[in-house]
């Protein structure tokens, strides 16, 4: 896969992208990684890309015309026109989900804005999907685009090793991970489980399992409506004492 990330922080962003696991990827030449400064497109002097609001207002507003030569030439340099993103706190929030689905790219484009955000035309124009990473707002889209491209990154085959494995992981089924410890075997008085020093993997397995549903029930009880869980799952959690219904379900 290649990500193409347009912003104004390019050097921020290539940094971030050059550290870890993604790094390590990149050096591997299973992955790919582009940054591109706005600036670069600006067709002034000054290399100024942001202006006021028309019809007032605080701020500056990313210009469209130095996205949208910038989006050209990258587009250009690929020769086709990829799925392109726009990080917005007015997106739709992104899950694991749509991670997965995003991994399945062959390109993704993913553009930053920067103050108020970008000039609506230009959206309009070029953006298939705005994703946001939560209801709050940040001063610039480089760690949205940042936190999208490691997370798209990971679910590449072979940017893991096998040891890193995504299977188990927090989201991917729909349930949290189980807790999960290492040595020593006690640490300032606290154990670890028991059955995981048993070595019986059988047992383990299921531990871990009872774990992920209990911690789901307990943190984020919501997640268990959408987890198709087996009917032994649901039992399990009933019998730990754990309504499945929604407090309006019981009342209705
Ligand atoms: N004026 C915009 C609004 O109210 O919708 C917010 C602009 S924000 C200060 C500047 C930039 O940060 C946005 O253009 C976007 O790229 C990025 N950004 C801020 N919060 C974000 C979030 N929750 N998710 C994704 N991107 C975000």
């Amino acid at each position: 896969m290649r990500i193409d990330l347009l912003t104004l922080f390019p050097e921020m962003c290539e940094t971030v992208m050059a550290e870890s696991i993604v790094g390590r990827a990149r050096r591997k030449g299973v992955l790919q990684v582009c940054c591109h400064q706005f600036r670069d497109f600006s067709g002034n002097k000054h290399n100024r890309v942001d202006d006021n609001l028309f019809g007032g207002g605080m701020g500056m507003l990313l210009m469209a015309e130095p996205i949208a030569a910038c989006l050209d030439d990258v587009m250009e340099q690929l020769g086709k026109r990829p799925h392109i993103l726009y990080m917005s706190p007015q997106g739709k929030t992104l899950t694991q989900q749509r991670v997965r689905e995003l991994a399945q790219e062959e390109n993704l484009i993913i553009l930053c804005g920067h103050y108020e955000g970008v000039d609506e035309r230009v959206l309009e124009a070029y953006v298939d999907e705005e994703v946001s990473l939560g209801d709050f707002v940040l001063t610039g889209g480089e760690i949205p685009a940042l936190a999208l491209a490691d997370a798209v990154s990971r679910m590449i085959p072979g940017v893991l090793s096998a040891d890193e494995c995504f299977e188990e992981e927090s989201h991917f089924s729909g349930l949290l991970e189980y807790p999960q410890y290492t040595r020593p075997a006690v640490w300032r008085g606290r154990e670890v489980p028991p059955v995981l020093l048993t070595g019986h993997h059988a047992n383990i397995r299921r531990w871990r399992h009872e774990q992920s549903l209990l911690r789901t029930a307990e943190k984020r009880p919501e997640l268990l409506k959408t987890a198709e869980l087996p009917q032994e799952d649901l039992d399990f959690l009933i019998k730990q004492g754990f309504s499945l219904l929604s407090e309006s379900e019981t009342s209705s």
